[in-house]
């Protein structure tokens, strides 16, 4: 059967705590997987490993007079240990073995640079690369530094993905709760796109092309009953999060729907589940709710992950009451092959949109 691998978690940080953004698999041998490492002047992270190494990828804020921190375990042991000077925002980058037959890449930021860890995800684009953008580093005055040899050998792809194509039948809106029409505005925001593929599941499929399918019919179904519908992006294309938050905000949408996929480790496909995320006040929180409540209705068997509070961009950013709804996860054996079936995000884009029409009722 045919693999294709994600590598990435996104990540909710709370406190000063040590996180592992990201759990992959791991052949343990003697020689570091580590083959070829470069931080660019873009704030761009790209390593070279071994084939299907396993990585661990962590996350600590800045404490007393230390700056942040964001380092990368990688399976047998590193040759040499040594540190590398930094510059602009990085003051260094450290090459360890935190134990035998192991290895750490460090990377050091200055005191005064602020990251989002929710913003940084370790994505694996092939079987033996592997990408990690610093969302909002100031890059000014970082020069590029590395080690090795970046460029992998051609046979190195992923195997071609599943295609989802949006669905052109129309979707019914029959039965869904009715509000006053014309009464309300909502934004829906269907996440990644373009060359960010989100997160990359079982049989290569791909986080974007889900929540686009998913989003589409949402819109129609609001729209049939009424509620003008604004999103961030109808297409297969890169809109940065600001953008997506700055329009929520500018044109006062009664609510804000950002609509995702999960992604553990393609080795752990026993995690399956749906969850929703809000950021802190009582009515995005009602929000989460009742569209958790409805997409668990139509997901039977996979786990209720819960309505959580959440940092990300787009719920914390937006001022009026948003959410961010997890529809499962593209590298879960229960819920890839849902969400690779136009049956399925049929059943998950009535749900979101009944979540929404329940909550815009108790909107006064
Ligand atoms: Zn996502």
């Amino acid at each position: 059967m045919a693999l294709a691998l994600t590598r990435r978690l996104s990540l909710l940080f709370v406190g000063a705590l040590q996180i592992p953004l990201i759990l992959a698999c791991l052949p343990v041998n003697a020689a570091s997987a580590l083959a070829a490492w470069a931080l660019g002047s873009d704030g761009v992270l790209l390593l070279r490993t071994s084939r299907g190494a396993r990585l661990e990828a962590f996350f600590q804020s800045a404490d007393s007079g230390k700056g942040a921190r964001v380092w990368i375990d990688f399976p047998g042991e590193l040759s040499r240990t040594r540190t590398l000077r930094g510059s602009g925002p990085v003051r260094a980058i450290r090459l360890g073995k935190p134990t035998p037959g192991s290895t750490r890449l460090v990377i050091e930021f200055e005191p005064s640079v602020d990251l989002d860890p929710a913003q940084l995800k370790l994505v694996g684009t092939s079987p033996e690369r592997w990408k990690l953008s610093f969302e909002g580093l100031p890059t000014r005055g970082l020069r590029r530094i590395g080690e090795g040899d970046l460029s992998s050998s051609p046979s190195s792809r992923w195997p071609p993905g599943v295609s989802i194509t949006p669905t052109r039948t129309p979707i019914s809106a029959s039965g869904l709760p009715e509000v006053p029409r014309g009464r309300y505005k909502v934004v829906i925001d269907p996440g990644h796109g373009g060359p960010d593929p989100g997160a990359i599941g079982i049989r290569g499929l791909r986080e974007k092309d889900v929540v686009l399918d998913i989003s589409l019919q949402v819109a129609q179904l609001l729209e049939a009953r009424g509620v003008q519908v604004i999103m961030t992006r109808s297409a297969d294309i890169d809109v940065d999060l600001p953008p997506r938050v700055a329009r929520a905000n500018r044109i006062g949408a009664t609510a804000f729907v950002s609509i995702h996929a999960n992604a553990i480790s393609m080795y752990r496909q026993e995690v399956n589940g749906i969850e929703t995320f809000y950021f802190s006040d009582a009515r995005s929180a009602r929000l989460a709710s009742h569209i958790q409540r409805q997409v668990l209705n139509v997901s039977p068997g996979s786990p209720n992950r819960g309505v959580k509070r959440g940092r990300f961009f787009v719920i914390r950013r937006t001022n009026m009451p948003s959410s961010l709804v997890e529809t499962g996860f593209v590298t879960g054996r229960l819920d890839s092959p849902r969400l690779a079936s136009s049956a399925h995000r049929r059943k998950l884009a009535l749900a979101i949109a009944t979540g929404i029409l329940n909550y815009l009722q108790g909107v006064r």
